[in-house]
């Protein structure tokens, strides 16, 4: 509840509440804008006030479709990215509509494939909810939320500008935190010019000079894409990229196939049953003449039933022994950035070691590093002038991230997910508190509802569970509106 002193510092209403039943939506990525556009496409006539918090000027971009940088690029074909779960190729004709990709022609595959840059995709999502902003059917509030409290029937929302928008159903959609630095590296190297531990902030890697020994931490697709930044900037000197199993994200099939096998009709109950099926389906993909991807795509798609098969204890096992494994072959990146990176391992340039970060400090203008490679007894100490983290974000420290989901969370609201992954939620994607009371108005969408829904990451899946949020709120508020608009009450589960 908010606290009684607080009421006072408040600005007065910014935000009137109106006659119609407001959806607040905090975050205005994919996952945000996804479901403010959904929800007007399902509602009819009985039309939410629909409010989505998000700092960045435009919304449908978030994170992953803001960068202004060229070498970033979607890393699932265009073909596969569409707003609409059933019109899957929506994007693609997007692109060749308007022209999207007229200034690159790196864009375009061999096979017709289309990998345009990021910023291309976050445009297209912008042009969808453009309508709505301009009928004013969306409002866009060009602010961060900075804390969020339960009223008896509903919300209420603080932003940084002092304002206070009541809500009766919130949605989060904040979904990627900045990565966190191993260990005590950001406190060893905080001070060094050219330590980067967030590459998600623009210009950040433009402290990198062209002959810089550059040491990347992590070896996904954040990794890929700074190496792919680095080669387009002009840099040249040598770079080793770490991780504990020095296992590098696989590039996409060179001819598209459909996805292959069936992980739903006997679903597997345990990590180990699980691996096994994966490795017979390869198999068996390949006696027909397809390849891996294949079957890691259908995996993709069953995911969220393979996910609800599994007991907690195996789905943690599955986070702890299984995931980097998982991750490089489910993240995939574009063939031009593939094609970089292979050019520069083939160059020597690039150094990838299955090893881990003992220590760092800094010496004079370098910074020494001692490494533990994976298989070896012996350390190796190696000088490097910039050190980049690309660790990812931060999912499972989530709620020390931003200081309201914390609150959020000690208020009996928000709890992390048992494997880690992101925030407790149920089956409805509605929040679970940590006595594992339903909070039946407050919504979890995207990638942190993952611990739950299992592969919630790629737009396929994202955009699934976008379609998915917007109908349960159309039917709270429709249960709401035939109970005279009394408040969507919570609930209490036995978990
Ligand atoms: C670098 C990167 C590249 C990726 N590339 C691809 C790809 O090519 N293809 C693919 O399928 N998937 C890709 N992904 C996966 C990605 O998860 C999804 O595609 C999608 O972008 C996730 O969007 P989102 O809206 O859930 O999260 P985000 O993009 O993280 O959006 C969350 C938004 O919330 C806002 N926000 C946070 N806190 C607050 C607050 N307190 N108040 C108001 N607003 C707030 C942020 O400003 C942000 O815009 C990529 C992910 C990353 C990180």
């Amino acid at each position: 509840m908010m606290p009684a002193q607080m009421q006072s510092q408040i600005k007065p209403s910014t935000e009137q509440k109106s006659h119609r039943p407001v959806v607040a939506i905090i975050g205005g990525g994919v996952s945000g804008g996804g479901v403010a556009y959904h929800l007007l496409k399902l509602v009819g006539s009985d039309i939410p006030d629909i409010v989505v918090f998000e700092p960045r000027p435009m919304l449908g971009r978030g994170l992953a479709y803001d960068t202004v940088d060229p070498a970033h690029r979607i890393n699932v074909p265009a073909a596969k990215m569409s707003l609409q779960p059933d019109d899957p190729e929506e994007f693609q004709r997007w692109i060749e509509a308007n022209n999207a990709v007229r200034d690159d022609p790196e864009a375009t595959r061999e096979n017709g494939q289309l990998f345009p840059r990021r910023r291309v995709f976050g445009d297209y999502v912008g042009s969808l909810l453009q309508p709505f902003l301009k009928s004013g059917a969306i409002r866009h509030r060009r602010l961060t939320v900075t804390a969020v409290h339960r009223k008896t029937d509903g919300w209420v929302i603080l932003d940084d500008k002092g304002g206070l928008t009541e809500a009766e159903i919130v949605v989060i959609a904040t979904s990627h935190p900045p990565p966190a630095a191993p260990g005590r590296l950001a406190a060893t190297l905080a001070g060094h010019p050219r330590f980067i531990a967030d590459t998600t902030k623009r210009g950040a890697l433009e402290v990198v000079r062209p002959q810089d020994r550059v040491l990347v931490i992590g070896n996904g697709l954040t990794a890929a894409d700074v190496i792919a930044s680095l080669a387009r900037n002009g840099h040249e000197g040598p770079v080793v990229a770490i991780s504990r199993r020095g296992l590098r994200s696989r590039g996409h099939a060179e001819v598209p196939q459909e996805a292959f096998g069936d992980f739903i009709t006997e679903p597997a109950f345990s990590a180990t049953a699980l691996l096994r099926k994966v490795r017979l389906t390869i198999r068996q993909a390949a006696e027909q003449g397809l390849s891996w991807h294949a079957v890691i795509d259908q995996v993709r798609s069953q995911g969220h039933d393979v996910w609800r098969a599994l007991p907690v204890a195996e789905r943690r096992r599955i986070v702890r022994h299984l995931r980097p494994y998982w991750d490089v072959h489910r993240f995939r990146i574009a063939p031009q950035v593939e094609a970089v990176l292979d050019m520069a391992v083939e160059g020597g340039r690039l150094e990838i070691l299955a090893a881990f970060l003992a220590d760092a400090r800094i010496e004079d203008e370098t910074i020494r590093v001692t490494l533990q490679p994976r298989h070896a007894r012996a350390k190796v100490d190696r000088i490097f002038d910039a050190v980049i983290v690309t660790t990812g974000p931060a999912h499972g420290g989530i709620l020390e991230t931003q200081p309201w989901l914390g609150e959020l969370a000690r208020d009996g609201y928000l709890a992390l997910d048992p494997t880690g992954l992101g925030l407790a939620c149920s089956e409805h994607s509605e929040a679970l508190g940590p006595d594992g009371r339903v909070i039946s108005s407050l919504l979890i969408s995207g990638p942190l509802a993952r611990g739950t829904f299992g592969e919630l990451m790629g737009l396929p899946q994202i955009t699934e569970h976008t379609v998915f949020i917007a109908r349960e709120i159309t039917e709270k508020l429709k249960d709401a509106a035939r109970h005279n608009l009394r408040p969507i009450s919570d609930r209490s589960v036995v978990l």
